[in-house]
């Protein structure tokens, strides 16, 4: 009887379809969201920026990302990041001795004092719970606030973007020999990450690939 009245109490709300569960996300929407995985997440591990990703953006993934972003849920965000690792580690993308260092892709401080978080901040914690790789979030700066990027063409897109980051602090014991892996919640065309990493690599840093929840279908 207490345990059933106590149940009732531990038991909130599912974020995405208001069922009541005693997860962070219902049974019935991890199912919908694992549907929404890639079959195949190395397919664009490859060229001079590789790339890796959990999902496609659309669906429940895309309800998910809003509700993680826009409802103040890190929760949701944070089990995004241990799928993430969790596909990371099975698809044994890079070999196990490799151990990078990840970097989550910086917003602008007034963009996350509205938020509460950083979106790829609280997925690269997720990330790093299961890995266990180093994360350095104090580096890599967004000195710049930039416009929505989904209604620019790509050339205004790159404008937008040029300049945004900055490296306030030299990575911490970083040695040239440990690769650095980037974090970002949605990748559309790159341009974000293209220039994310060439700051870095303006610091002789090199960036050795993206990680990301989701991208539209290609
Ligand atoms: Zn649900």
């Amino acid at each position: 009887m207490l345990k059933n009245i106590l149940s009732i109490f531990l038991q909130e709300n599912c974020p995405l379809c208001e069922r009541a569960t005693s997860e962070e996300i219902c049974n019935y929407c991890q199912k919908q969201l694992k549907s929404c995985q890639l079959k195949n997440p190395k397919q664009f591990w490859q060229g001079d920026l590789p790339l890796f990703v959990w999902g496609e953006y659309d669906g429940k993934l895309k309800q998910a990302i809003a509700a993680f972003k826009y409802d103040k849920n890190p929760k949701i965000g944070e089990l995004l990041g241990i799928w993430l690792a969790e596909t990371w580690q099975n698809y044994s993308v890079i070999h196990p001795k490799i151990v990078p260092l990840i970097i989550p892709i910086p917003i602008h401080k007034n963009k996350k004092k509205i938020r509460g978080f950083n979106q790829s901040e609280i997925i690269a914690r997720g990330f790093c719970q299961v890995t266990n790789y180093p994360l350095n979030t104090k580096s890599l700066m967004r000195i710049r606030q930039t416009k929505a990027m989904f209604s620019l063409t790509p050339e205004e897109k790159e404008k937008n973007i040029k300049g945004a980051f900055k490296l306030e602090k030299p990575l911490q014991n970083h040695s040239s020999s440990r690769p650095i892996i980037l974090i970002d919640d949605i990748y559309t065309t790159g341009t974000t990450v293209k220039e994310a990493a060439r700051i870095l690599g303006q610091k002789g840093i090199k960036v050795l690939g993206v990680l990301a929840i989701s991208t539209p279908r290609h």
